[in-house]
């Protein structure tokens, strides 16, 4: 069963852009997948719809085989997301932030504080997890991001160019988390528009642009046809 299939997307914006223009396809069980494009390709979009906050105009979406338009609070607790713009609350502290993000899904607070330990260390973050959120660096914010996302134990993480605008040292400490949560089991899909990230990280790649994939496929095959 793929952790994520796509069949025929369509989203038209009330403005008549179309963002997708009928896109296609699958990202396995376990893999690393990036979907490169440049800005205004349709990525977030395709984001989006696959995170329920975009209605598509047409097409499927399946998540481990849960179709995301009926049965969407199924589909969405086998997702972790993590947005563009970091969004916690700067006057709480890393611990709090994963705790209790965790309970408001329904984990049991024994249950949550483990997991915040277990997280908070994947992102090197454990030795800042009782400081004030607003003092951790650009790389550790991004991070944290990351860890509360995995709080819930999300089958499939799904990032929007987690690392855009941030400098190569933090875009570095970012990938070796997200290899981390690779590693421990969860698939991961992320966009981006910098090559070099795609190549870093992932195995198979679809690059969009103007709404449609215009390839895809393992990224050691796409890089011997650039
Ligand atoms: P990317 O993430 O690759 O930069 P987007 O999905 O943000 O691309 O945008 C794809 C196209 O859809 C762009 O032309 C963009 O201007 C347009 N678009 C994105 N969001 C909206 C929106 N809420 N309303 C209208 N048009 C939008
Ligand atoms: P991104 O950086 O993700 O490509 P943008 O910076 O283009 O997104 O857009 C930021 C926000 O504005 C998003 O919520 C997007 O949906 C919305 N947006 C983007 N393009 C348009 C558009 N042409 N009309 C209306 N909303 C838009």
């Amino acid at each position: 069963l793929p952790a994520l299939s796509i069949r025929d997307l369509r989203k038209t914006y009330d403005n008549r852009v179309e963002a997708l223009k009928g896109v296609s396809l699958d990202v396995q069980e376990g893999d690393f997948f990036a979907l490169l494009g440049p800005n205004g390709a349709g990525k977030s979009t395709l984001i989006g719809v696959v995170s329920s906050l975009v209605n598509a105009s047409g097409g499927r979406v399946e998540v481990f085989g849960v179709d995301i338009q009926k049965r969407r609070s199924q589909a969405m607790r086998l997702i972790g997301l993590v947005p563009q713009e970091i969004n916690f609350n700067m006057f709480e502290k890393p611990l709090d932030i994963c705790v209790n993000y965790a309970g408001f899904y329904g984990v049991p607070r024994a249950e949550a504080v483990q997991r915040a330990e277990r997280e908070l260390r994947a992102a090197q973050l454990w030795d800042k997890a009782q400081v004030m959120s607003r003092t951790l660096s650009g790389g550790m914010k991004r991070r944290l991001m990351i860890a509360r996302a995995m709080m819930t134990e999300p089958r499939l993480l799904i990032l929007d160019e987690p690392t855009a605008g941030v400098d190569i040292e933090i875009r570095r400490s970012m990938w070796k988390t997200l290899r981390e949560v690779n590693a421990r089991g969860s698939s991961v899909i992320l966009t981006t528009h910098y090559l070099e990230e795609a190549e870093s990280l992932c195995r198979n790649l679809a690059i969009i642009d103007h709404g449609r994939i215009i390839e895809s496929g393992p990224m050691k095959q796409l890089l011997a046809k650039l």
